[in-house]
């Protein structure tokens, strides 16, 4: 059973589900994918809960896509967005605006120092080509070097830097971006312990430099853990190394931090953290706006100035708006405790995920921290084979059960569990629960 709640959804009124389907097979992007083999019609959100247009509640584990950082419409977000855009809801940057030098002041406050330079954007992709465009004229470099299994964007130049077939389109792309080996231990083509195996790794880029590059690289950039990919991650010395090298060969380094940023691993406000590391660029999205849309770039003042030879403008990036959600997500991590939340919660998740481990085969891997956390499922421990069909089996099982939640990975066999962060333990065991229940179902079939 759900915990309770007093929330009571509204009547829904809208168009059917069957008319909704019929207009967007018509009207709308056919690319489109859906995680259920029935879409599911959401109308509406309450913190860590969505619902059905029959008013059926649904535990969120995957916050759509990890954006919900604080809750579904949680009320202080509702009431600062309601305040602005009844009083100004678009400007520019060519006027003075008070929320746009306000939010990047905050999110210098939370950056390692000398990281303290922020630009606004809409989206995690425009974040990432802009960090690309500012180190590659602050080096006068050109090449990047990325990680296998990473997801970075959409944009062309961001696809570039993705690496994960089903995201690329033959006409889009970044020609000097170099993939290399991911130090994810559990798939690893190197043996060893983690440490070894990221140490490997790490060593790979200097190879890549030595073949691939004319000898220095504009940037490394990585997700201190994989999100689309699942939850994947190296050793703590991983990333020491990588920046070590990168540095090394004249490159910045990029920490991509659109899943794991505003204290999603529960340790650290940062991923990068986690890895006794310090960025040249810290990329956001997602959680930063709790739905809002809004992004941004932080970085060192000297890097900045490469962005001073020519005007860069971003029609919507520092919109009023989304500025005033990115401010009231900063105030509630802070007033609600939500950081030490995914820390607590996430840790009691992550101990009942690897209980399951012990009682169900299906399961090869449990990873990631905080509540940021994948589950790998196979066909085989031994083999590692992908269980594709299974982890679509354990979505709907756990949709029947009454929680929603996410899958990734190359090969699409990852559960993705990162609900918004309020979340509570009760939550957590329900979930749990469902999960066993999943995962019994889907080993039978
Ligand atoms: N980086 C990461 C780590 C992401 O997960 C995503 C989106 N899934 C992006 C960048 C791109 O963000 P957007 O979809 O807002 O362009």
């Amino acid at each position: 059973q759900l915990p309770p709640t007093d929330h009571v959804p509204r009547p829904y009124t809208g168009p059917s589900r069957d008319e909704i389907l019929a207009m967007r097979k018509q009207f709308a992007n056919p690319a489109v994918f859906t995680l259920y083999r029935e879409p599911l019609l959401i109308v509406e959100g309450h913190m860590q809960y969505l619902y059905d247009e029959t008013g059926r509640r649904y535990l969120d584990l995957f916050a759509g896509i990890v954006t919900v950082s604080v809750g579904h419409c949680h009320p202080t977000v509702v009431k600062r967005v309601q305040e602005q855009v009844a009083t100004l809801q678009h400007a520019t940057t060519i006027y003075l605006h008070p929320s746009f030098p306000l939010l990047a002041k905050k999110l210098a406050a939370k950056m390692p120092p000398g990281l303290d330079v922020t630009y606004f954007v809409n989206s995690g992709s425009e974040a990432n080509d802009l960090a690309i465009t500012m180190a590659r004229l602050h080096t006068g470099h050109r090449d990047v070097i990325a990680l296998r299994n990473a997801y970075h964007g959409g944009s062309p130049s961001a696809q570039g830097l993705t690496s994960h077939h089903t995201w690329k389109f033959p006409a889009g792309g970044d020609g000097h971006v170099h993939h290399v080996v991911n130090p994810d231990p559990y798939r690893s083509p190197f043996s060893g312990t983690p440490e070894e195996i990221a140490t490997k790794s790490a060593r790979e880029i200097r190879e890549i430099v030595r073949y691939s590059t004319p000898g220095k690289i504009a940037a490394f950039i990585a997700e201190p853990i994989q999100g689309v990919g699942g939850a994947t991650h190296g050793a703590p010395n991983y990333l020491r190394e990588a920046y070590a090298i990168t540095r090394e060969h004249g490159g910045l380094c990029i920490a991509d931090e659109v899943q794991t940023g505003f204290g999603r691993t529960g340790e650290h406000f940062w991923g990068f953290q986690n890895f006794g590391v310090v960025p040249d660029f810290v990329t956001m999205a997602k959680g930063i706006g709790n739905g809002a849309p809004l992004a941004a770039v932080t970085t060192r003042s000297d890097i900045a100035q490469a962005l001073t030879q020519r005007i860069h403008f971003n029609t919507y990036g520092g919109n009023p708006v989304s500025m005033a959600a990115g401010l009231a997500v900063l105030d509630v991590i802070e007033q609600e405790g939500i950081q030490e939340n995914a820390r607590v919660v996430g840790g009691r998740l992550k101990a009942g995920l690897q209980r399951l481990q012990q009682s169900h085969a299906l399961i090869g891997d449990v990873r990631g921290m905080g509540l940021m956390l994948g589950v790998e499922l196979v066909r085989d421990r031994a083999t590692k084979e992908p269980a594709q069909q299974q982890t679509l089996d354990v979505l709907e099982a756990m949709r029947e059960s009454g929680a929603l939640i996410g899958k990734g990975g190359l090969d699409g066999n990852v559960l993705r569990i990162k609900p918004p962060m309020c979340i509570t333990a009760a939550d957590v065991d329900f979930a749990l629960d469902a999960l066993d229940h999943a995962l019994t179902l889907a080993a039978r079939a």
